[in-house]
Order: C-alpha cells, then structure tokens, then sequence
C-alpha cells in the first residue's frame, strides 16, 4: 500500500505524539522510502517517527519543499541519525546548507525543473522567489497525488507543474496550503479551482488555517481527508 504519514505537524489528529509547529511526512510503498520536509525541530521528528514505528534508517531520500526553518529546521538531526540519503533541494537553498549536508556525509542534490526523481517520484520543480518552493509529486494508478509544504508559490500552479512532472493528473493533495491570512471568498475561490483542475480530494493542515480546513472540508465534502500528525493518508 502506498501511503504518506504525517510525522511533524502543528495540527493534531491522533493522541500520543509531540506537535510542533511545521510539517513533515514519510512516504511508503514506492522502492525507495521518502522523509519529506523535517520540521521545526529534530528531536521532536524523531520522536514522532519512533512513536510511529519509522526507524531513520528506513528513509532513503529526504526532500525539502522549501528553507523555511518549519521544514528544514529538523534535518541536521535527522542526518545525525540517519547520513545514508540523498537530499533533494529547491533552487534557492544556500550554499553553507549543502556544504553542510555534504560534511554530514549525505549527498545533496539541488533540483531545478519538474521531473521524475526517484521511480514514480517526481518534483514540480522550483517555483516562486523567496522562498521558492517545490512540491512532491507521487505516482498512483493514472493519477498522481501531489505534498505541499506551505504552498508558497500557490496550490494552482504547484498543481500545474506537477501534472507536467509525471504527466498524471493531480487527484490529491496533500500539506500546507498557507491560508491562514486569506479570506473565505480567497478561500473558496481556490477551492473552485482544485476542483477544476481535477482533485478530488484534499488533506490540508500545518499553515492552512483553521479557517481554510473548515471550508476546503465543506467544499470537498467525502474528498475531505481530516488531515494532522500521526495520520495516515492512502495515496490515489
Ligand atoms: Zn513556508
Ligand atoms: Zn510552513
């Protein structure tokens, strides 16, 4: 089965783990196992991985959707417990992060344009400026489910660029979705647009705002996945 769970997140789902405020997921089920983003902070990563029976050891790849502190913040510890992964990165990472990641003794791996990286893996590649942002693209049967960090450059045009990266249509998303500040009218406009660009169900948390879930779960009605740290979310 091919699933993501949410292992760092300022949103609660299930009892038993450390919230913190950012995101991070793991991803099951394809050849290789992916940590994406880190969180705020290590200890409470590995924490939460523990409590859910994922060994750092496990990961063979981690990607980070962009360098704010709330999903890069946990890596150094994370590659304290586990250096045997390669690292991908958005366009505008600095340059000390990848020499750091290199001393740590992981192989970090700057991606620029949309693309396949690991089999049935692929980024949207880097978009927006400061910060720029890349979203995780996963293949499923003849559709794909794309993970978000904060959403920087928009959920829209994260979309698009997913479907170009492994030529599926996005039927998921799941992540933060940065609508903490944008009003309900915002907030349904882009719920309209999911839509037409063809998903069919969402799973947001971290940055989307109480207000944001509230609407996207009426909107999306059974598409709908009451997302937040320790769920486990079934990939299309
Ligand atoms: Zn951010
Ligand atoms: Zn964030």
């Amino acid at each position: 089965m091919r699933y993501a769970q949410v292992v760092f997140d300022n949103v609660a789902f299930a009892r038993g783990y450390k919230p913190g405020w950012g995101f991070a997921a793991v991803i099951r089920g394809y050849s290789k196992t992916v940590l994406f983003d880190t969180g705020s902070v290590g200890d409470t990563l590995l924490s939460n991985m523990l409590t859910l029976n994922v060994s750092p050891s496990e990961i063979d790849a981690v990607f980070i959707s962009h360098t704010h502190d709330d999903h890069i913040g946990g890596l150094h510890a994370f590659l304290r417990a586990n250096h045997r992964v390669e690292v991908f990165l958005p366009e505008d990472v600095a340059i000390g992060t990848v020499v750091a990641i290199d001393e740590a003794g992981a192989l970090p791996t700057v991606l620029v344009s949309e693309g396949e990286i690991l089999p049935g893996i692929g980024t949207t590649g880097t978009l927006g400026k400061r910060p720029s942002e890349q979203g995780l693209v996963l293949a499923g049967n003849g559709a794909a489910t794309l993970i978000t960090g904060c959403a920087h450059p928009g959920v829209g045009k994260l979309i698009t660029a997913a479907r170009e990266s492994l030529g599926l249509p996005v039927k998921l998303v799941i992540g933060g979705m940065h609508l903490g500040q944008s009003s309900r009218r915002k907030i349904l406009a882009l719920s309209r647009t999911l839509k037409d660009l063809g998903v069919e169900q969402v799973a947001p948390s971290h940055c989307t705002g109480e207000t944001g879930i509230q609407i996207l779960s009426e909107s999306f009605g059974n598409g709908f996945i009451d997302s937040g740290l320790g769920r486990r979310i079934q990939l299309v």
